[in-house]
C-alpha cells in the first residue's frame, strides 16, 4: 500500500528556501560537502558558482521503497521542511542520496545533521559570551591608537548596508560579517560609546584609523575576502593576544558602520 502524505504528518508542501536559509545551511557545513569534502563554491572569474543544493535528508514525497526502507526511523524537525530536515550537499552526493537512499544512508546523513546541529548551538552558546569579554580588549587595546598614524579625512558616517558593500561572490565572508553584526552590532556600539564618553577612547580617531589602514590594503588588494581578512591581521597585532573571532567581529563592526569597503558601485 502507497502511504500518501494525506495520512503521514511528517510529510508536508514543500517549501521555497529563501536566500538566508541558503546561506544558513551553507555556513552549517562551512561550505564543504558533508559527505564527499567538496568545497562547494566554485570560484570562475570574478563570480563564485554554487556547486549545492539542500535536500531533505528524510525524503518530501518518499517513493514507496523509500517508505518501507525508512519506515519507524527516526526523523528530525516537527515536519519534513523544517531546517533540522534539510542539509546543503553538492550535487553530485544530493543527486545519489536521492536515488539510491537506503536505511543506512538515511541514518548516516541524519548522524551527521544532528552533530551539525548539536555543534553550532554549543558554538553560539561558548563564543557569546567569551566573544564579549574579548571584544572589549580589543576595543580597549584600539585606545593605544597613535595619533601621528593618522591622516587627515572626512569620515562618512553613512548607514550602508552590507549588501551593498560586499558582493554576492563573497558570500562566505558577507555571512560571517551579517552574523557578527546580527550578534554584536550594538554590544560593540555601546562599549565604544561608553569608552569615548569615559574619555578613555577617541572614536572618531579609532575610525580613522581604521578607514586609513583599509585605503593602504585597498591600493594593494582588490578581493575583499582578503582586504577583510589583512584588516583582522592587522587588529589582532595591536591588540596582541585576542581571538580572532573577538577581532573579525570589531571589523564587521566597522564594515557595518562604513569605514570599510565601499559602496559598490551600481
Ligand atoms: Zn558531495
Amino acid at each position: 500500500m502507497e502511504i500518501t502524505k494525506s495520512n503521514d504528518p511528517y510529510l508536508i508542501q514543500r517549501i521555497a528556501i529563501t536566500d538566508n536559509l541558503d546561506n544558513a545551511y551553507l555556513l552549517e557545513v562551512d561550505g564543504i560537502c558533508p559527505l564527499c569534502g567538496k568545497y562547494m563554491l566554485l570560484g570562475k572569474g570574478k563570480r563564485m558558482n554554487k556547486k549545492y543544493q539542500i535536500a531533505h535528508i528524510y525524503p518530501n514525497s518518499p517513493t514507496p521503497n523509500e517508505v518501507k526502507q525508512l519506515e519507524g526511523l527516526e526523523r528530525l524537525g516537527s515536519n519534513c521542511e523544517d531546517f533540522e530536515n534539510k542539509i546543503a550537499l553538492c550535487k553530485d552526493c544530493h543527486g545519489y542520496y536521492d536515488d539510491h537512499k537506503t536505511k543506512e544512508e538515511y541514518l548516516d546523513l541524519l548522524k551527521i545533521k544532528k552533530n551539525l546541529t548539536s555543534v553550532s548551538k554549543a558554538k553560539i552558546a561558548a563564543s557569546h559570551q567569551d566573544l564579549e569579554q574579548e571584544i572589549i580588549l580589543v576595543i580597549n587595546a584600539l585606545s593605544h591608537i597613535d595619533e601621528e598614524s593618522l591622516q587627515k579625512m572626512k569620515l562618512e558616517y553613512q548607514a550602508l548596508k552590507i549588501s551593498n558593500k560586499i558582493e554576492d561572490t563573497y558570500i562566505i565572508l558577507k555571512v560571517k560579517v551579517e552574523n557578527y553584526v546580527c550578534i554584536f552590532f550594538n554590544f560593540i556600539k555601546e562599549i565604544f560609546q561608553d569608552l569615548d564618553q569615559a574619555g578613555h577612547i577617541d572614536f572618531g580617531l579609532v575610525a580613522s584609523e581604521i578607514k586609513t589602514t583599509f585605503l593602504k590594503c585597498e591600493k594593494e588588494m582588490s578581493s575583499k575576502s582578503e582586504i577583510f581578512r589583512s584588516l583582522v591581521k592587522w587588529l589582532e597585532s595591536k591588540a596582541v593576544g585576542s581571538s580572532n573571532e573577538a577581532c573579525e567581529a570589531v571589523i564587521s563592526y566597522f564594515v557595518q558602520s562604513c569605514e570599510v569597503f565601499h559602496e559598490i558601485a551600481k
